[in-house]
């Protein structure tokens, strides 16, 4: 059985996609089988992974509405070595038609259950909203990554975040966890990012990742070749930071922990 991750912040630009595919790419070279799912109308996980989204293909669209199934939207990414299924434009029309639909708020995670056993870990890219796409990849995930910036609204942010966790929690998915909160570009020079960094941990502990995504120009550059970054420019400190984050995932599910 897979692991399911949803990597979701409503709040836009905190590295959700970023940490979504250098996590991916990381897991796969540890040797996991992955499966990103790209469940925001922007593409960027699909672009990000060298997947371009303007080709017209199967997408996460045509999947939660049931159109397609998940085997024939999912294509391998060379670059980053795991699966992607991708996303385009099309999705943002999901929000409404999905209104009408039986069952909207499980169909992303009816159609994992399809391919539950041929992944060890499964990743979600949610938009940055809490809508009903976020909330389909909620109730299909077991636990949530959260990432966020060391800056002052952050934490007001993340009180929704965690208000839609309990609901969905109450109604659609019980035993869904908070897997952690990941502090991401980070800038150590920076004292308010060292407060809110220090107000995370008294308030979360060991929910909050030990390791630190830095501020790194690498990661920002590498979408735009549709690399993952730790492939991109392994020895560059965004590359190293977001292998340790695949260490620590791997080893917080090992048998022996
Ligand atoms: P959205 O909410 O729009 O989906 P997001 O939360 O997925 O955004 P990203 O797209 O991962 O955020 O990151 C936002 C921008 O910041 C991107 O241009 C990305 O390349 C850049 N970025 C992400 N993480 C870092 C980092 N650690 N250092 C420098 N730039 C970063
Ligand atoms: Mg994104």
């Amino acid at each position: 059985m897979s692991r399911i991750l949803a990597v979701a912040n409503q709040k836009g630009g905190v590295g959700k996609t970023t940490t979504s595919i250098n996590l991916a790419a990381g897991l796969s070279s540890a040797g996991k089988r992955v499966l990103l799912v790209d469940l925001d109308p922007q593409g960027n996980a699909t672009m990000g992974s060298g997947i371009d989204k303007r080709e017209s293909r199967a997408t996460v669209y045509e999947v939660v509405l049931g159109e397609c199934d998940i085997h024939s939207a999912r294509i391998h990414c060379e670059n980053g070595g795991f699966d992607l299924v991708p996303a385009n434009q099309e999705l943002a029309g999901a929000e409404v038609e999905l209104v009408g639909l039986e069952r909207r708020e499980t169909r992303l995670k009816d159609a994992l259950a399809a391919v539950d056993s041929e992944y060890d870990y499964i990743l979600i890219d949610c938009p940055p909203a809490l809508n009903l796409l976020t909330v389909n990849g909620l109730t299909a995930a077991h636990a949530v990554m959260i990432p966020m910036q060391c800056e002052y609204y952050a934490l007001e942010g993340l009180s929704d975040l965690v208000q839609t966790i309990k609901k969905v929690r109450s109604h659609l998915n019980p035993s869904l966890e908070i897997e952690g909160l990941l502090r991401t570009m980070y800038d150590p020079r920076n004292t308010l990012s060292q407060q809110v960094s220090d107000q995370l941990q008294k308030h979360f502990g060991a929910k909050v990742y030990r390791t630190i995504i830095p501020r790194n120009v690498r990661l920002a550059e590498a979408p735009s070749h549709g690399i993952p970054a730790i492939h991109f420019d392994k020895q560059s400190k965004g590359a190293l930071a977001y292998l340790s984050l695949a260490d620590e995932i791997l080893q917080q599910r090992s048998p022996t922990h």
